[in-house]
């Protein structure tokens, strides 16, 4: 009778949040409607609902996930508060709390301690445990407290939020359209549409990207890289690579991975606004894939077999190491110009341009290896 009692409490509804999560997109699809029929619809208020989407979904990615949580690089208070204000606007609560309840998803992911883990249903993941008041799990944000911005955002997220994510928009529409009409068209577009879409494009991230996708990192956990998620989540959709190496700035780490939110990051350190942009070595990264590939599809327990591959990393290892080497050499050729001639130099840097395009095709070499040498194996899976 005691467990039955305790349960209920455990499962209580989270009113304020149900409303909400329910209320917003019901208000949001009349609104939508009205406005349409009655108002039309034009480039402004597209306008709008882009600058609001941008800066509300990167707050969140850049500065909640990236920079708050994760701390994967520093960065310059203006941003800070940038992301404060326009975070609040997203609706998703503090920094603080937001942050706590995150890393507290990357600690114990997938387990009963996870506040959206995927192994309670993709329902949970994806909203129930925000409209469930669930018993709350909070993780150490000490570092978040000891930011004034922060501590302001957090007692006042609701009225910020208010005041950024539905009266800012308004405002844009009632001086770009013109009068209330214009006021509902910049909240109904910049306000509502745009909360409802921010708010389940950041949630896919917990259910989606731990559900569909490639493990090509690790298949400790049930983090997945999907592509086409990062489309409309500022780069977020690399879920495996983030949950592997979750102190990278980037979360797609090639370059032609879509990942806005890497590239923002990276643009304000060329103005000093960010700094400290910490990245996880190419080799590191490679030799874990190459790992996780041989493990994932062969499953050999053989003790000669895993020999092998451990050789075929750690010559992958060399070769990387061997390359950035030559290109610290190159770097420090082209610095230190003085007291030689140009004829001389020219020949220094193509020896080592040499070197390194060397060291590129011995990384590609075992590559190929590696790949040949997995073919070869006899599949036990
Ligand atoms: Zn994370
Ligand atoms: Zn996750």
């Amino acid at each position: 009778m005691q467990a039955q009692a305790q349960e209920a409490v455990r499962w209580r509804l989270d009113i304020v949040n149900a409303s909400f999560m329910t209320g917003i997109p019901i208000l949001t699809a009349i609104g939508l409607v009205w406005y349409t029929m009655n108002h039309g619809f034009s480039s402004v208020e597209l306008g709008i609902f882009v600058f609001m989407y941008v800066a509300c979904g990167l707050s969140i990615t850049a500065g909640y996930h990236r920079l708050f949580s994760h701390r994967t690089h520093k960065s310059a208070w203006p941003l800070r508060l940038f992301y404060a204000l326009f975070g609040a606007g997203a609706f998703q609560n503090s920094v603080i709390k937001w942050c706590s309840n995150h890393r507290r998803h990357h600690l114990v992911t997938d387990t009963d301690d996870d506040p959206y883990s995927v192994m309670k249903g993709f329902f949970w993941a994806h909203i129930g445990w925000i409209l469930i008041a669930d018993e709350e799990r909070v993780e150490k944000v000490e570092d978040l407290e000891a930011d004034p911005i922060l501590v302001f955002q957090d007692r006042h997220v609701f009225v910020l939020g208010f005041l950024v994510g539905m009266v800012l928009p308004g405002v844009a529409g009632w001086f770009l359209l013109g009068g209330v009409t214009g006021f509902l068209g910049g909240f109904i577009w910049g306000g509502l549409l745009r909360i409802v879409i921010v708010h389940h494009a950041t949630f896919l991230i917990n259910s989606a990207a731990h559900t569909w996708g490639t493990q090509p990192y690790s298949t400790a956990n049930t983090s997945r890289d999907s592509p086409f998620l990062s489309l409309f989540t500022y780069g977020e959709g690399y879920h495996n690579f983030h949950h592997t190496f979750q102190a990278d700035y980037r979360n797609g780490h090639k370059w032609y991975h879509w990942d806005p939110s890497k590239w923002w990051i990276r643009g304000f350190s060329f103005i000093k606004m960010t700094s400290d942009l910490h990245k996880i070595p190419d080799k590191t990264i490679e030799s874990r894939k190459m790992k996780t590939a041989f493990e994932t599809s062969k499953k050999l327990s053989n003790s000669e077999i895993k020999e092998n591959v451990q050789s075929l990393i750690d010559r992958l290892r060399k070769g990387y190491t061997d390359l950035d080497t030559h290109r610290k050499a190159l770097k420090a050729a082209k610095k230190n110009k003085d007291g030689v001639s140009s004829q001389k130099m020219k020949s220094l840097c193509n020896e080592i341009k040499k070197e390194i395009k060397a060291a590129k095709q011995a990384i590609a070499q075992i590559r190929v290896e590696f790949q040949q040498w997995m073919d070869g194996l006899p599949s036990m899976a």
